[in-house]
């Protein structure tokens, strides 16, 4: 294996502790066929997420039809179409875990004809029979070609968070998402979800660092989402999934991390997670709640 940089010490994650919740959460969902993304894309906060009791679950199964550089998340050829029992198997295993506020996010379906959007709509309209005081966060793929179509489908089963990340800064982005993605049509998917909802949804997205960016491009990305009306934005460092992916760039340090969300807060976003091990999901009880109630940024 190819040497790659060691984590700094602020990078450290902690071992799952037998008495958390963690092995109750894998247990569940396992057993209902349901995917994270917590484990898909081989997130470092897993043992903190679900030890609390939480996940963010990965609809419309395993397999993405893009290949980002920077994810782990196994790309190629669905071999499935969406399972229709897959929103209720999801809503049962939120209902059992007493989630607040429900993330749900997808691998990208380039092969359906709506890119999976129905299937979103689906899976937010069973979350609100089973579960109704719990919050739903959308967490979605770009929907290439049908944007508009798509966005409709979604808002009209009202989740509370719309969210799509931009994820990196507008120099990398074709480098790192390929030539499918843009960052011109993110910004206006962001745009176009708060113009399309008939309710004040709120609007959220993300970035990972230390891929090649410098601080003030993260900085100008942020301007673009603030002048796109995102009220949430998540600021996290990238970290190598494996030797076939993007290479690190450099470790940002916290110090960076708190000036990214002082910079977010002078732009007016509504809530600013800024932290290495943020990730977009990561607290996002958390996060909405600081939107909502106007308590502010945070960093971790
Ligand atoms: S940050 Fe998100 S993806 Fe990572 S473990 Fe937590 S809930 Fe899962």
């Amino acid at each position: 294996m190819a040497d790659r940089p060691r984590r700094p010490p602020w990078m450290k994650v902690r071992a799952p502790s037998r008495d958390s919740q963690y092995f109750d959460v894998g247990k569940l969902i396992h057993g209902a066929g349901l995917h994270t993304v917590c484990e898909e894309a081989r997130c470092p906060n897993i043992s903190e997420c679900w030890g609390r009791g939480t996940a963010t679950f990965q609809i419309l199964g395993d397999t993405c039809t893009r290949a980002c550089r920077y994810c782990y998340v196994h790309s190629g050829r669905p071999e499935h179409p969406p399972d229709p029992l897959e929103p209720l198997r999801l809503a049962n295993a939120a209902a059992q875990m007493k989630l607040e506020h429900v993330v749900v996010t997808s691998v990208d379906r380039d092969d359906l004809p709506d890119r999976g959007a129905g299937h979103f709509a689906a899976t937010i309209r069973a979350l609100n029979r089973r579960c109704p005081e719990a919050g739903v966060e959308v967490l979605t793929p770009d929907f290439l070609g049908v944007e508009d179509e798509a966005l409709r489908t979604v808002l009209g089963a009202r989740p509370e968070v719309f969210n799509h990340n931009i994820e990196t800064v507008h120099r990398l982005h074709a480098r790192m998402r390929g030539a499918k993605a843009s960052y011109d049509k993110a910004l206006w998917l962001l745009r176009r979800a708060k113009e399309l909802a008939d309710y004040p949804v709120l609007t959220k997205s993300g970035l990972i660092v230390g891929l090649g960016e410098t601080n003030d491009e993260v900085v100008e990305t942020m301007r673009d989402l603030r002048a796109n009306a995102v009220d949430v934005v998540t600021i996290g460092q990238y970290l190598q999934p494996s030797d076939r992916h993007a290479k690190i760039d450099r470790w940002v340090h916290p110090d960076e991390f708190r000036w990214f969300r002082e910079q977010g807060e002078a732009l007016g976003f509504g809530s600013v997670f800024s932290g290495p091990l943020v990730r977009s999901s990561y607290r996002a009880d958390e996060q909405r709640h600081a939107a909502e109630t106007g308590r502010g940024a945070v960093a971790y």
